[in-house]
């Protein structure tokens, strides 16, 4: 088959379009969209300037995701001295794995000349994953203590480095597969709460950002997991792609098999689900949205929360690691 732009060898058929691409036409083709994301979400602050750039910290986790992410916002304000980019790395404690994929981040840092930090929940909080996956004193899924550390890290250090936004890499697939998620919880509330987080722009019609967070987003959003994967391939980025080990989401193991279901006998319902979805998420957070002014501040920490102790001090606590967090250097 031949590309449907150029001519040259075909590499790749994205039913949803019904294009052939070749290479370098398909390369082309993902960083526009993250180019356009970025455009659409408003992502660079227009009163940015070289003195005082918009500062955007990326959770470079090594997996194939982050690393295309941090690849083509390196080289598409490679030469824009009003972003400033910086990777984050937060290790979990996971022999083999995380040591790996920190590799692929600290080769990728080192390619593309870009600050890169390195956080561990060893250091920040006392423990290590594969200890708190074998403990396991509550009785729940790996998952569920990794992703309250790692979001408390990413936030805590994002805002440490004077971030703007923090960025994460989230593909089509997770971002529609949450979206379905969502929806089948039946819990609107969740929905408004993921539009706020990091679905919609930066611009006065977008998102409500809280100040007690850097607002996130993610540019990779409209790119399909299986081209985030063929980009990395193809323009042979150290990306590492092993599956964590204590990896559990079972639940979201069965929408990702149903999504794919769908897409191979309607293709686009990803791109469709997400295009909706948005609309009624922002609709959803309009009329839900408040409650921030309520929270109090967390004994532990001081971070905002419900209770007298956040989630991530009351998790921290009872895997025996200590919450107190060490001051950023
Ligand atoms: S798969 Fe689960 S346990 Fe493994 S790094 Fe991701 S969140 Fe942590
Ligand atoms: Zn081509
Ligand atoms: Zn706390």
């Amino acid at each position: 088959m031949d590309c449907d732009k150029c001519g040259a060898d075909a590499v790749t058929h994205l039913a949803y379009s019904g294009l052939h691409l070749c290479g370098d036409c398909f390369s082309q083709s993902v960083e526009k969209r993250v180019r356009r994301r970025v455009r659409e979400d408003g992502l660079l602050d227009q009163s940015a300037t070289p003195d005082d750039p918009d500062t955007w910290v990326v959770g470079l986790s090594g997996g194939k995701d982050s690393v295309v992410l941090t690849k083509v916002l390196h080289d598409t304000f490679e030469s824009d001295p009003r972003v400033e980019l910086v990777g984050l790395t937060i290790h979990e404690g996971i022999e083999g794995y995380r040591d790996e994929s920190v590799d692929a981040c600290v080769e990728l840092a080192a390619d593309l000349d870009l600050r890169h930090e390195l956080v561990t929940y060893e250091e920040e909080f006392g423990v290590r994953m594969d200890d708190v996956a074998a403990d396991d004193p509550e009785g729940m899924a790996p998952c569920a203590y990794c992703g309250v550390f790692r979001r408390d890290l990413l936030e805590r250090y994002a805002d440490d480095l004077g971030a703007d936004k923090l960025l994460t890499g989230h593909n089509l697939d997770d971002e529609a597969q949450t979206a379905l998620m969502n929806f089948l919880e039946g819990d609107p509330k969740q929905v408004a709460k993921h539009f706020d987080a990091s679905l919609g722009g930066f611009d006065d019609e977008g998102r409500e950002t809280q100040d007690t967070f850097v607002p996130r987003a993610k540019p990779l959003r409209d790119v399909p997991e299986k081209e985030v994967a063929l980009y990395a391939h193809l323009n042979d980025l150290p990306a590492h792609i092993t599956e964590c080990p204590h990896a559990s989401e079972a639940y979201r193991g069965e929408i990702q098999q149903l999504l794919l279901k769908l897409e191979e006998n309607h293709p686009g319902t990803r791109h469709s689900i997400m295009a909706g979805y948005e609309q009624l998420a922002e609709a959803a957070a309009d009329s839900l949205r408040g409650g921030a002014d309520d929270l109090d501040e967390c004994d532990r920490c001081g971070a905002p929360t419900d209770n007298d102790v956040c989630r991530k001090c009351y998790l921290v606590e009872a895997v025996g690691g200590d919450p107190e967090p060490a001051s950023p250097e």
